[in-house]
C-alpha cells in the first residue's frame, strides 16, 4: 500500500512535501516523494489530499483506571487531600467499572491519535481481559506501603499477572530478533512501576530494579511530584508526611533529603554516577527541585528518562516545570497525559498546547519530538516507533495541512479527533 499526503513529517531528516509512504505487512518500506514511491512500489495508493502524514503519537505516562474518573475530583487545597479524594472515589468502583475505565481510556486515546501507550495499572488482574486497540507498554503499578512484608510477593505476583496473563497482543510489540530491534531482546515492552517513594518501600524499588536487569523490563515510578512531597521528605513535616505517617510508613527517611537524592540513593548504596542503570528508569513529573538537586542531575553522566504532564501539572499547580534546564542538561524528556483525575482528556495535542503556552520558545518541532522520538527512545523502541522511516513499525495518523512550511504549528494546534490513522499496518475505521 501506497500513502501520499501533502506532507509527510518523517522526524528524521525535513518534512517531504508531495511525500508518499510504502507500507508492507506492518512495516513500512519507504518513504520518500510520492513520484519517486510511486515508480518503485506496487499496492493501492490511499491519497490523504491536504493532510499531513506523521508518525502515530506515544503517551508517556497515563493512568486509563482512572478514565472514569474525569471531572469527578475538583481541584483540592492539597495533594494530599487528592490523593483522599481518588482512594474515596476509588473505593466506589468495582472490577468493572475498572475495567470499562480501561477500555473507553484507549478508545479515547485512540481517537486523539495515539498509537502507543505506557499505561499504568494498579489492576494486573484485569490485563488479560483488555485487548488493547493501540500498542500498549503495561506497567504494574507496585504499593507496599500497607504490607512491607509482602514486598517480594507483591512483586513475584506482578510479574506473573504479565507473564502468564499477558494476553497474545493483538498488536506484536516486540520484533523478532534479527527483525529490526526494540532494544529489549527477549521481551515486550512492559514494566513495573513502584508508584512512589512515599508508597513504596526502598526494598520494593531495589527489587523492581533486580528483576528490570535479569529480565530486560522498563521501570517507571512518580518523582518529585509536589511540593507536600519535597516537604514530607526534607523537613519531615507537613500534610503529605502526616498522612503517610499515619497509614504506618517508617519515616526515618524523611529529614534532610530531597525526593531526588532519596531516589539516587534508594536503588543503590553507590551513587548515580557510578554507573547504576539509570537509563532503565522512566521518571514522571519531576516538578519539585532544589539547587542541589540541579547539581546531582547536572553532575549525573547517567541519565533517566523524564516525562512531564502539562494537563496535570496545571491542575495540581506545582512549581515550574524546569524544561530548559533539564533540556541542557541532556535528560530525554517526553510528554503524557496522567490519568482523568486530575486532566481533561487524553490528547497528547492538549498536553503539546500546554507545553508551547508554558514555553513559547521552544520550536513546535522540538515539541512534537516529546511525543514521537522521545517516548519511544524511553520505551526502548527508537529502531521501530516514533519516526516513519523504512523498517519501523506502520504506525501513522494524519491531521490537515494548509502549509507545510508551517506543519509543526499546525499539529501543535490541531485539536479534534484524528480522522485517518494506520495501527501496524491496518488502516483504522471508526
Ligand atoms: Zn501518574
Amino acid at each position: 500500500m501506497i500513502i501520499r499526503g501533502r506532507t509527510v513529517v518523517t522526524m528524521h531528516g525535513a518534512p517531504i512535501d508531495n511525500g508518499a509512504v510504502a507500507v508492507s505487512g506492518n512495516r513500512i518500506v519507504e518513504v520518500g516523494r510520492f513520484d519517486d514511491i510511486k515508480k518503485r512500489n506496487t499496492g493501492n495508493i490511499v491519497d490523504l489530499g491536504q493532510h499531513a502524514l506523521l508518525p502515530g503519537l506515544i503517551n508517556a505516562h497515563c493512568h486509563l483506571d482512572y478514565t472514569c474518573l474525569r471531572g469527578k475530583i475538583s481541584q483540592q487545597k492539597s495533594f494530599t487531600d487528592w490523593i483522599r479524594a481518588i482512594n474515596a472515589e476509588k473505593s466506589n468502583l468495582s472490577s468493572k467499572d475498572f475495567l470499562g475505565s480501561i477500555n473507553d481510556g484507549f478508545e479515547e486515546a485512540k481517537r486523539f491519535g495515539t498509537t502507543t501507550i505506557a499505561n499504568l495499572t494498579a489492576f494486573p488482574e484485569l490485563i488479560s481481559q483488555v485487548q488493547p486497540p493501540i500498542r500498549t507498554c503495561w506497567f504494574v503499578e507496585l504499593i507496599d506501603i500497607r504490607a512491607p512484608e509482602r514486598t517480594n510477593e507483591l512483586v513475584e505476583s506482578a510479574i506473573e499477572s504479565l507473564g502468564k496473563a499477558r494476553p497474545e497482543p493483538v498488536l506484536p510489540v516486540t520484533p523478532k530478533p534479527g527483525e529490526g530491534g526494540s532494544g529489549v531482546e527477549g521481551g515486550a515492552p512492559w514494566g513495573l512501576a513502584p508508584h512512589a517513594l512515599f508508597t513504596a518501600s526502598k526494598d520494593l524499588f531495589r527489587r523492581c530494579e533486580e528483576v528490570a536487569q535479569q529480565e530486560h523490563i522498563l521501570l517507571t515510578t512518580h518523582l518529585a511530584e509536589s511540593r507536600e512531597e519535597m516537604e514530607m521528605f526534607r523537613d519531615a513535616s507537613g500534610p503529605l508526611y502526616e498522612f503517610i505517617k499515619s497509614i504506618g510508613r517508617p519515616m526515618d527517611d524523611c529529614r534532610r533529603n530531597t525526593p531526588l537524592e532519596l531516589f539516587l540513593g534508594a536503588l543503590s548504596p553507590r551513587r548515580a554516577s557510578s554507573g547504576r542503570a539509570l537509563p532503565q528508569w522512566i521518571v514522571a513529573h519531576l516538578n519539585e527541585l532544589t539547587e542541589s538537586d540541579f547539581d546531582l542531575l547536572k553532575e549525573s553522566n547517567s541519565k533517566f528518562h523524564v516525562v512531564h504532564c502539562p494537563g496535570s501539572h496545571n491542575y495540581f499547580g506545582h512549581s515550574p516545570f524546569a524544561f530548559d534546564r533539564l533540556r541542557s542538561f541532556g535528560f530525554n524528556i517526553c510528554l503524557g497525559t496522567d490519568s482523568l483525575a486530575s486532566n481533561e482528556n487524553l490528547s497528547l495535542f492538549a498536553e503539546m498546547r500546554a507545553l508551547q503556552k508554558k514555553f513559547p520558545r521552544v520550536s513546535a518541532e522540538e515539541i512534537f519530538q516529546m511525543v514521537t522520538v522521545n517516548p519511544a527512545r524511553a520505551l526502548r523502541q527508537e529502531n521501530a516507533l516514533g519516526q516513519i522511516r523504512p523498517g519501523f513499525r506502520a504506525d501513522l495518523i494524519a491531521v490537515p495541512c494548509s502549509s507545510p512550511t508551517e506543519v509543526f504549528e499546525e499539529i501543535i494546534a490541531f485539536d479534534e479527533p484524528v480522522s485517518w490513522s494506520m495501527m501496524n499496518g491496518q488502516v483504522c475505521n471508526d
